[in-house]
């Protein structure tokens, strides 16, 4: 088990792993770091965990994510 601690969305890329996503409906998704890292910066969005969950929709539901973080290795 590892001690990184995510804070921000350029934390995945330097850590290097990718994003798992959850929504309050259950859902779960796997999105690699980089193009998600990388659409985040074109579009300005600031990189905190926090305000990073809007940016997320679920394929599913359409509601944003609940939760967000680093998938397990
Ligand atoms: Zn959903």
């Amino acid at each position: 088990m590892s001690t990184k601690v995510i804070r921000s969305m350029s934390d995945f890329s330097r850590f290097r792993v990718d994003i798992d996503v959850r929504c309050y409906c259950g859902h779960k998704n796997t999105l690699p770091y980089w193009p998600v890292l990388c659409r985040f910066i074109d579009k300005g969005w600031p990189k905190n965990l926090h305000s990073a969950l809007d940016h997320f929709r679920c394929t599913k539901c359409g509601s944003c994510a609940q939760w967000i973080g680093p998938l397990p290795r």
